[in-house]
């Protein structure tokens, strides 16, 4: 007869078999806590995200990349912090016991967390509502922190790599617009296997007054920094970088709002003073990764304006994606 493994068993057999290790972990999964080396003359920085099912993926999503993505929004936010990250931990809540989607989503967690050298270091367990928390930590030299904070009028913003691919990717999934099989699979990739950007945070450090990751949509994020940095922003629209995909798209409507309002790119946004331009593009042709300036950090009183060819073009009153002020999907 087939017993249903507990809880015990679950986190021996999907989550304690992480081919990496890290010797500053003493004692990871498997004691009432974890047991870490702290690095000396270096900041600890520390985040968490939940996926919630039916919020930020379906029911039939494939299992290993909802794993991905877990691990991956939280990684984002170490490199957005211009932070190495070390160490995770997984509170997950599932509905019953599925032996096929935990492998699955294990195997999606575990090996993004091998390809940015994270041990997962501990966790929880629980029945009820499917819902994933992830717990990140990782290092910044002191006084080198990236953080939202810190634009000043001047600086130059930049994004990495190019946006809206996700959002494309989740409208196509809702029927609200059409996609070719390529396109479906490039916007997919985008949207469910995001990759974060943790080079491009490590080479930010010393050379960005301020930083975040666009998580929620370009615009949002950009509020974002704004609001914590006291400043205002002129973006050129047209400057913004979109793949052939949205670009395509853009060419039958012109709705440069949606590069700029869809969430899920998790690419960085930041701002760099002029005499730290030469260094950025130094560091970046180094990572080999691409970055766009779209506008300049201004004073306060001007706000966030943004123009399309040197024309104004008026702000929709949703920027991006916020919890309670959206229904979920
Ligand atoms: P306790 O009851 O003492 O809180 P748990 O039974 O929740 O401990 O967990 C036992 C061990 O397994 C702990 O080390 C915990 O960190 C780890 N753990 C629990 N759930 C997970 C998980 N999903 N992934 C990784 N480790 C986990
Ligand atoms: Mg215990």
């Amino acid at each position: 007869m087939f017993n249903m493994p507990g809880e015990f068993e679950i986190i021996e057999r999907y989550f304690s078999r992480q081919t990496l290790s890290r010797s500053d972990v003493v004692i990871g999964v498997g004691d009432d806590g974890a047991v870490l080396t702290p690095r000396e003359g270096e900041k600890l920085v520390v985040s968490m995200d939940t996926l919630v099912e039916g919020v930020h993926f379906k029911r039939n999503t494939n299992p290993e990349w909802v794993g991905h993505k877990a691990l991956a929004v939280n990684l984002s936010d170490m490199a957005a912090m211009g932070a190495e990250p070390a160490w995770t931990a997984l509170a997950l809540t599932l509905p019953h016991f599925d032996e096929s989607w935990l492998d699955d989503f294990s195997r999606g967690f575990l090996s993004q967390a091998d390809r940015h050298r994270v041990r997962l270091v501990g966790g929880d367990l629980t029945q009820g509502p499917c819902s994933i928390t992830v717990h990140i930590m990782g290092f910044v030299p002191n006084g080198l922190a990236l953080m939202r904070r810190g634009a000043r009028p001047g600086d130059r913003i930049f994004v990495t790599g190019h946006i809206g691919d996700a959002g494309l990717a989740w409208l196509a999934d809702e029927h609200r617009i059409d996609l070719s099989i390529d396109e479906i699979e490039i916007c997919g990739r985008r949207l469910h296997t995001p990759e974060p950007r943790i080079d491009a945070g490590l080479a930010l450090r010393g050379i960005a007054s301020s930083a975040i990751d666009i998580s929620d949509g370009l615009l949002a994020d950009l509020t974002h920094l704004l609001s914590a940095s006291y400043v205002g922003a002129r973006v050129n629209i047209d400057k913004l970088p979109v793949s052939g995909v949205m670009r395509d798209r853009l060419r039958q409507a012109d709705d440069w709002l949606l590069p700029m309002t869809s969430g899920d790119d998790y690419e960085l946004l930041f701002c760099v003073p002029e005499r730290n331009i030469k260094r950025l593009s130094r560091r970046f042709q180094d990572i080999n990764y691409p970055i766009s300036d779209i506008g300049v950090i201004e004073e306060a009183e001007f706000g966030l304006r943004c123009y399309h060819n040197g024309i104004p073009v008026e702000l929709p009153e949703r920027l991006g994606y916020t919890h309670f002020a959206n229904s979920p999907i």
